[in-house]
């Protein structure tokens, strides 16, 4: 265990997670691989990739979270962060998501500090065909906030999101702005929003944002970017607290709900958390290559081999979109291993329905029409499919027929052949 965990704690450093996350991750899925049954057919450091996987997700809340709607309308967003980060666009976003929804949608914009940030929300609010409310610059935000609450409640409008204004860094005035907007909107959500690129420096900003503040969730944006995800691992576990969407783009429609899985194939495959399971792999091909050799050099590839082919190639789609990150794996289609995970359901019914003695040696099938009958009823299938089944296993052994006479001229097929 201790040189794969210390592996995964280099890699989920390099997947930009900060240091405590990173221990305390390391931690609990020390614990959870413990002691964990390992399964037949699927190595040790294997089976711990998918621990890392599974507790990578549960870090991430598990599930999607989705917004808490108010029993009476409207329901009041706050959208906090730093400047830059893309706060106004999310904003843009969020209130054409609401759309979608069915929602009436209201914007408030706050930034007196940036005329430009009030007419950008102007703008984003033409574009997604959502009022803005405004007022210049001259009254406080909070004046502002508690006017569009006070119009949002006049219109009935279902959801008002409130734009605000960001700084470069964390201030007092800016959290103070900030807890006093809470104060008179008693805001549904208060949403911090965060650059993907931030890496590390977002669990300390997160860390900031809650306690002056208190938040209810975070909008991650910038996810398109070539960042390495680490930041969303950050998020639940200083603040407890969900991401609850993703922008993936400029669009107004580039944005979605957080799936926990999906960033967790990220993180796993940005930074080289899977490069020891590629190693594991190549050794296990290995294994498996030089067993096939000497089954092939003796001309003896039965229904057995043909079953752990198909197993294989098969496995590497159990873990979905985690082992086509992985380097090497990647001329492995998704196709086919649909098209393996397809003919190992049809044909492991057939070969399990075989006798030991039929396994070995295909003869014994191919020349008794009464064993393929009864495999075929035992199995559910045709007689033809047990037909096809064998002819596919005397094809295979051609093909091998075929590399044993390259190797035996001396070429000797390399491993990625
Ligand atoms: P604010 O200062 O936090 O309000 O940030 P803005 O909303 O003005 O966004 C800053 C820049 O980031 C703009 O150029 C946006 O187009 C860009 N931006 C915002 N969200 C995303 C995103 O999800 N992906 C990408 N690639 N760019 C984004």
């Amino acid at each position: 265990m201790k040189e794969p965990l210390q592996d995964i704690r280099r890699a989920l450093l390099e997947a930009d997670v900060s240091l405590p996350v990173v221990r305390k991750l390391v931690g609990s899925i020390a614990e959870k691989a413990v002691g964990t049954g390992v399964i037949r057919g699927v190595r040790p450091d294997q089976q711990l990739v998918k621990v890392v996987y599974d507790e990578l997700i549960s870090l991430m809340g598990g599930q999607a979270a989705h917004i808490e709607f108010s029993g009476t309308p409207p329901t009041v967003i706050l959208m906090a962060g730093l400047q830059g980060v893309g706060k106004t666009t999310a904003c843009g976003k969020l209130a054409l998501y609401m759309k979608k929804k069915g929602k009436s949608c209201m914007l408030v914009a706050t930034d007196i500090y940036r005329p430009a940030a009030i007419e950008q929300l102007i703008t984003l609010g033409k574009q997604v065909e959502v009022p803005v409310f405004e007022a210049g610059t001259e009254l406080s935000p909070v004046e502002i906030a508690k006017r569009g609450l006070k119009e949002a409640k006049e219109k009935g409008t279902d959801v008002l999101i409130v734009d605000t204004a960001g700084r470069l860094q964390v201030d007092a005035t800016m959290m103070d702005e900030l807890k006093q907007m809470k104060k008179v909107l008693n805001p549904n959500e208060v949403l911090l929003v965060v650059d993907a690129m931030t890496g590390q420096e977002a669990a300390a900003l997160v860390s900031a944002f809650n306690l002056e503040v208190g938040i209810t969730g975070a909008i991650m944006t910038k996810v398109d970017g070539d960042s390495r995800g680490g930041a969303a691992l950050s998020v639940q576990e200083v603040s407890g607290k969900p991401i609850k969407f993703v922008g993936e783009g400029e669009g107004m429609n580039a944005l979605e709900l957080f799936y926990p899985d999906r960033m967790a194939s990220r993180i796993l495959g940005m930074g080289d958390v899977l490069s020891f399971v590629e190693k594991a792999q190549e050794s296990m091909m290995k294994e498996d290559a030089e067993d096939m050799q000497k089954k092939i050099m003796e001309a003896k590839y039965d229904f057995n081999d043909y079953l752990k082919q198909l197993n294989a190639l098969a496995r590497m789609g159990s873990m979905g979109g985690v082992l086509k990150l992985i380097p090497g794996m990647n001329k492995v289609t998704p196709q086919q291993i649909r098209e393996a995970e397809r003919s190992l359901s049809i044909a492991e019914a057939m070969i399990n329905a075989m006798t030991p003695e039929e396994r070995e040696d295909p003869e014994l099938l191919a020349k008794s029409p009464v064993r393929r009958k009864r495999v075929a009823t035992e199995s559910g299938r045709t007689e033809a499919q047990v037909g096809q089944l064998i002819s596919q296993l005397y094809q295979m052994r051609a093909q091998m027929k075929n590399l044993a006479a390259r190797m035996q001229d001396g070429k000797m097929p390399g491993l990625e052949d």
